[in-house]
């Protein structure tokens, strides 16, 4: 995974070197990462960054792909066992917020994507998935001029927002990724605007 890891992101090659190095010594654990996942994940990421050394940015970015890989192999049994009248704003799988939203166009309905394990649930369009505020008020869509399928959800109470992809036709003619890679734009319009994603993704986060 590191080699296709050093080829999309160029600027982590030094890091991705480092981490093959200590992986192949059997310095790194994975598992000690899993263990404390997800509350002290952040921990053991700069632990490791000391350690190696390497960003924190690069090792989160591989073990963002590993968990990805994990929870995607276990999804199906964790499906089988979730109550179809999932109610909540985060992934009824892995427990992580969404990264993308999509309504579709003949029924209206609200779908939330996990980009940590792909799992796909419904929720309720006039509820903010992050803290539960419902109303129609103090709740916003904002949409880009010309392109009304391109819009964001945000939410006054937490001041989070979600980018979503708004009347399309059907859930499964879209790949919510990548879509979600595609929208980057209205991240940087929401977050100038001082709302945060309701999860950081390597593609969400701007330094500076
Ligand atoms: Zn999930
Ligand atoms: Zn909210």
């Amino acid at each position: 995974m590191t080699s296709a890891l050093k080829e999309g992101f160029p600027s982590l090659r030094e890091d991705m070197d480092r981490l093959e190095k200590a992986g192949r010594k059997g310095g790194l654990d994975i598992y000690d990462y899993f263990r404390t996942f997800p509350d002290h994940g952040e921990d053991i990421i700069k632990l490791w960054s000391a350690d190696l050394p390497a960003s924190p940015q690069g090792i989160a970015l591989l073990l963002n792909q590993l968990t990805r890989m994990v929870l995607e192999k276990r999804r199906p049994d964790a499906v089988a066992l979730i109550d179809a009248e999932w109610k909540k704003g985060y992934c009824p799988v892995c427990g992580a917020f969404p990264t993308i939203a999509l309504i579709e166009e003949k029924i209206t309905r609200r779908w939330l994507h996990c980009s940590q394990c792909g799992h796909d649930w419904l929720f309720s369009r006039v509820i903010c998935p992050y803290c539960e505020h419902e109303a129609q008020e103090g709740m916003d869509f904002f949409y880009v001029e010309n392109r009304t399928q391109e819009a964001a959800f945000s939410c006054d109470k937490c001041q989070r927002y979600l980018v979503t992809l708004n009347r399309v036709s059907d859930l499964n003619d879209h790949e919510l990724d990548v879509s979600a890679l595609s929208l980057t734009h209205l991240d940087v319009i929401m977050q100038g605007k001082g709302l945060t994603p309701m999860v950081n993704c390597s593609w969400n986060v701007f330094e500076g």
